[in-house]
């Protein structure tokens, strides 16, 4: 089968070349595995330290592998004979998971260095990473009528503590390796992905999924309240998951973007309160909006400057939020519902 790629720069790995994929049993990694079975890759390899039980999408045709990937063994097992590499393992959550676990985001720089070294020695030809806007300057995003944050605004550098500082530092290595040792690596600062198949529960969902599994609670409840994080007016973009794996994809193919770290990320701006609206309408209600001033708020305002990316590959994510969360609401309503009737969901 044959699929169409955006930019298509460089040709597609064949169809039975070894990818791999790390954090295969969270959000995005999952999709991914699934995003190149479904284009009829035959030889995918999904790690994650996770138990099975807990991989959002696990798919019995893939190499399979329950590891830890922050030491040099395991690193050398997953890479070995790999064409492709994408490294989409990380400790990570929303701003209430990373606000408060600062020293796990930062460990996860264990994992990039023995993955960058581990694929380089193990011949790998392309290696993707998966950075973050939490690396930009924490000072440009103080208002909620932000400028639109554009690749250079990383340096000078004060990145978010912890989860930000992490892949800067990653973001790095991968440059380094590309510079000195010729292993090619791709770089991608994702803005806040949402979609199904992700964490929608248990600390370490962000805004979207949030929303969504709360206004689910409100109708379910009857209590017709919702609790909403800082004053509302903090504003986000936020990218459907199916724009997130075709601009992976993309980057991972185009040369031209050698070890050059640039933007993934919608540039369709909305406070959070807009966000509580457009979830309301979806489910039917109007909720009384609950404020928690004190609750894990994150940075004032941030949005994705496309111009690079628009430059590069003539294509920007494009997915409107009110569709993404249409199809993030009905999936999370329909975990929201398995679970309550008993039946095992991941969340
Ligand atoms: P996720 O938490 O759903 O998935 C990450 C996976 O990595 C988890 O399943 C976790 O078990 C696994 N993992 C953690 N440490 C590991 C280790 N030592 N070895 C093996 N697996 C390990 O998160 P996600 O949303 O799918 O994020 C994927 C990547 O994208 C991460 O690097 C994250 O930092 C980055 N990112 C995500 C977003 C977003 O909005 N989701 C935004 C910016 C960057």
């Amino acid at each position: 089968m044959n699929y169409q790629r955006i930019g298509a720069e460089q040709p597609a790995p064949r169809k039975d070349d070894r990818i791999t994929i790390t954090g295969a049993g969270g959000f995005i990694g999952g999709n991914l595995v699934k995003y190149f079975r479904d284009r009829g890759f035959t030889n995918l390899r999904a790690a994650d330290k996770k138990p099975f039980e807990q991989w959002y999408l696990r798919l019995p045709e893939v190499e399979n592998l329950h590891i830890d990937c922050s030491t040099e063994e395991a690193c050398q097992r997953v890479c070995e004979g790999a064409v492709e590499v994408y490294n989409l393992a990380a400790d990570m959550g929303g701003m209430g998971f990373i606000e408060r676990f600062r020293v796990e985001c930062l460990r996860s720089i264990l994992i990039n260095t023995h993955m960058l070294e581990a694929a380089h020695r193990a011949g790998v030809q392309r290696y993707f990473f998966s950075s973050s806007a939490c690396v930009y300057n924490t000072l440009l995003q103080q208002d909620p009528n932000v400028r639109a944050l554009k690749e250079s605004d990383a340096y000078p550098a004060m990145a978010e503590r912890g989860y930000g500082w992490e892949k800067l530092m990653s973001e790095m290595f991968c440059q380094e390796y590309w510079a000195e040792r010729g292993l090619k690596t791709f770089i991608a600062r994702f803005h806040n992905v949402y979609g199904p198949n992700g964490t929608w529960d248990g600390g370490r969902e962000k805004a979207p999924a949030a929303i969504c599994r709360k206004v689910i609670e409100a109708v379910d409840t009857g209590s017709e309240v919702i609790e909403i994080w800082g004053d509302g007016h903090q504003t986000r973009s936020f990218m459907y998951i199916d724009d997130c794996l075709k601009g992976i994809d993309a980057i991972m193919h185009c040369d031209r973007l050698l070890a050059t770290p640039l933007n993934l990320g919608s540039s369709e701006l909305v406070s959070i309160n807009e966000l509580v609206d457009k979830v309301e309408k979806i489910a039917g209600v109007k909720l009384q909006r609950k404020y928690d001033p004190s609750a894990p708020r994150g940075v004032a305002g941030r949005n994705s400057d496309n111009a690079f990316i628009r430059q590069v590959l003539n294509w920007e994510p494009n997915t409107s939020l009110d569709a993404g969360l249409r199809a993030t609401f009905e999936w999370i309503q329909d975990q929201y519902h398995q679970r309550k009737e008993g039946r095992v969901v991941v969340i």
